[in-house]
């Protein structure tokens, strides 16, 4: 496939906003509405808007900037695991544009199947995927029982009284469509809608089975199994496409999204793929330096905290943050280091202290920031070896 920005004829900086508008000039061009179902057009429009998918989001899109195409295939996250149709392109377009005057909703239900009669796909399903750090470090694999909509046994999915079958709806001549007038953005236009009488099936039920009342489905629970790579977020959701319930009346499965939510963890403050931790240092380990344990999501790290440290210094453990989604390598653990006043001193704490403060150096008008040495070189020293 051609480059995501020529094929929306923008720069490589071009700003969200200027991808948006791009993308929108060329939607409506090449909007199936506007070219009689053209495959061309449909192509071309499923294509343009799966390059605007990435860009508009500055995560695909900086997977995209890296790794190309490649990297946004074959990764089981962010959406972009199993191939984008049609029908996703459609969905996309209306989320962010809306329909064509009242059109979208029909068009929305329709699904990329336009003009031929049969049964539907199965509605999407969204189901909550909580995880933790641990999971985002690792990556994990789960077992998730989704109640679905599973094919009634009764009619064996026909919906049909004794898995009979369907005759031809009258209304529509066994097309499933119906052509209405609809006023659109650019003017009125002739749209293609699913028959109201057959909903688009092209087929109707004289004698609907009992148990799932023409429907074809009953309730029922499915387990999926679903592959959550390192460094997700919050963000990111999983499709499990043909895994969710199947259509009415022998109608293929539908989809499966997996929201992944990412639980705070109080240990930590997460930025992307760095993880801030802050670690408490009493005076005399903070003026005379110490090595201490820290505790990262899965591991405990050692950190060197140098001498004369003062508080809300920032020590960066480079690699020992979480994995990059979809890339090779590890953030980074920042270690905020503050420094702990005692209270409730006993005897010998307040005797110690009393006698720093005869001897003790009064502090000065400003915490002196290290200038000379840099931040760099220090976290370098810290760590040296480590
Ligand atoms: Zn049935
Ligand atoms: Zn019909």
């Amino acid at each position: 496939m051609a480059d995501y920005y020529q094929l929306l004829g923008v720069s490589r900086d071009a700003g969200a906003e200027e991808i948006k508008k791009a993308y929108r000039k060329l939607a409506l061009k090449y909007h199936p509405d506007r070219n009689d179902g053209s495959k061309e057009a449909e192509e071309r429009f499923k294509e343009i808007t799966q390059a605007y998918e990435v860009l508009r989001d500055a995560d695909k899109r900086q997977v995209y900037d890296r790794y190309g195409e490649q990297g946004l295939r074959g990764q089981p996250g962010a959406g972009f695991g199993q191939g984008f149709d049609f029908s996703d392109a459609i969905e996309v377009f209306m989320r962010d544009f809306g329909g064509f005057g009242g059109f979208g909703d029909l068009f929305g239900q329709q699904r990329g199947r336009r003009g031929r009669a049969g049964p539907r796909k199965g509605q999407s399903l969204k189901v909550r995927l909580p995880l933790t750090l641990t999971d985002v470090m690792t990556g994990t694999t789960r077992t998730l029982k989704v109640a679905v909509l599973e094919e009634c046994d009764a009619c064996a999915g026909s919906g049909a009284e004794g898995g009979g079958a369907a005759t031809p709806c009258a209304t529509c001549g066994g097309t499933g469509e119906e052509r209405v007038q609809m006023q659109g953005l650019m003017g009125r236009m002739v749209a293609v809608q699913p028959c109201r009488r057959c909903g688009g099936e092209g087929r109707l039920i004289e004698d609907p089975c009992k148990r799932c009342n023409g429907d074809g489905r009953v309730r029922s629970h499915r387990e999926v199994t679903v592959e959550v790579p390192p460094g997700v977020t919050s963000e990111n959701y999983i499709t499990l496409r043909g895994e969710g319930s199947v259509g009415p009346r022998g109608g293929p499965r539908g989809d499966i999204l997996v929201l992944l939510e990412v639980e705070d963890d109080p240990r930590f403050v997460r930025d992307g793929a760095d993880l801030l931790t802050e670690l408490p240092v009493t005076f005399a380990q903070a003026a005379l330096g110490d090595e201490v344990r820290v505790s990262g999501v899965d591991e405990e790290v050692s950190v060197k905290v140098p001498s004369g440290i003062q508080s809300g210094t920032v020590l960066r453990v480079r690699g020992r943050g979480l994995p990059e989604l979809q890339g090779h390598v590890r953030g980074d653990l920042l270690v905020r280091v503050a420094v702990y006043t005692p209270r409730d001193l006993d005897g010998a704490q307040r005797q110690a202290m009393e006698r720093l403060r005869e001897v003790e150096t009064a502090a000065p008008d400003r915490i002196p920031r290290d200038e000379g040495r840099g931040f760099w070189s220090r976290v370098k020293e810290a760590f040296s070896g480590g």
